[in-house]
């Protein structure tokens, strides 16, 4: 259904490419490259390595379930003016991004392809062990893509962006290099005090709604006994709910996590049943004028604040 919207709105902002694809780069030094990324984590990260040469705008809000954000016209005709789009891949965005590239009938993406930053992520987790004859039911089929929650997401994600940046702008390589490493520096800075959180937090027990916040809790040594969507995107069944809060008492887990988009309370009733409590916590950054490097920091603070813990007072740091 969705995608024949699409294809609607594709009809109605004219059926012709609206970018040339005659020229395999970019003139060099011309205009900031416009850059459309899927979530406002990438939108933030390519701003940090691309400074004044790109123009960035972003789909999600930050408040969306990844794997179903709602697009609105706007979103096809940037992406149709767009010469590079960025997504983090592993089939986080399957629902919705390649019928919004399919109908913006972008030549640049069409040749050049969009930039997925999560091809080679080395860190993947909750693989599929066999090929489920439901497939398509499991939103997570190559293994959980939520990894924008990582600690080693910036970096990562950044070196990403610089390597196709340099590749649409090799006269401005040397600027996108030393963006990325003062952009590296600072996370390195953050991520200190995110290591401290790690110490206090390791060996806790939460349960989370959907498998989102599975990158967050591993890295901070924290154990997820299960969640409350018996197969990511597969809607929580009462049986389930009974087995997971009964789990829970047994198990003493005290914290279901879950995220802003989550249904109605399901995750407070089930709280209230397990003797435990609902922690809301974001789940990306929020576009308009967040930060990949605050919404972390956000993250890590709102951990911590799940056990009514605290760090000692720091220093202010970007
Ligand atoms: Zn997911």
């Amino acid at each position: 259904m969705l995608t024949r919207r699409i294809l609607l709105l594709a009809t109605l902002i004219g059926a012709t490419p609206l970018v040339s694809g005659a020229s395999a780069l970019p003139v060099d030094g011309g205009d900031p490259l416009n850059v459309v990324t899927t979530i406002p984590d990438l939108a933030d990260i390519v701003r940090e390595v691309g400074g004044d040469e790109v123009k960035v705008r972003c789909v999600a809000k930050g408040r969306e379930n990844l794997h179903s954000v709602r697009l609105r016209p706007s979103h096809l005709v940037m992406t149709a003016r767009a010469d590079l789009f960025v997504q983090v891949g592993l089939a986080l965005e399957h629902g919705w991004v390649p019928g919004l590239l399919e109908s913006a009938r972008n030549s640049k993406i069409m040749r050049d392809g969009p930039l997925n930053v999560g091809t080679g992520w080395p860190k993947l987790v909750e693989i599929p062990v066999t090929l489920d004859r439901r497939a398509g039911v499991d939103i997570h089929p190559l293994g959980n893509p939520h990894i924008n929650m990582h600690p080693d997401f910036g970096s990562f994600a950044g070196r990403k962006i610089r390597d196709r940046l340099k590749a649409m702008r090799p006269e401005q390589a040397g600027k996108f290099d030393k963006n990325l490493a003062a952009y590296e520096k600072r996370i390195a800075a953050h991520r200190k005090r995110w290591a401290e959180a790690a110490k206090l937090l390791k060996g806790r027990k939460v349960v989370q709604y959907h498998k989102e916040f599975s990158y967050l809790c591993g890295a901070n040594g924290i154990l997820m006994v299960g969640a409350l969507e018996p197969q990511p995107g597969v809607p929580p069944t009462p049986g389930h709910l009974a087995q997971i809060t009964k789990g829970m008492r047994e198990l003493g887990v005290t914290v279901i996590l879950h995220g802003p988009w989550t249904p109605g309370r399901v995750a407070e009733d089930a709280a209230k049943r397990a003797g435990a409590k609902a922690v809301e916590l974001p789940v990306m950054t929020q576009r308009d004028g967040g930060t990949w490097l605050g919404f972390m920091d956000r993250l890590h603070e709102g951990l911590l604040g799940a056990w009514d813990l605290e760090l000692e007072e720091r220093e202010d740091q970007d």
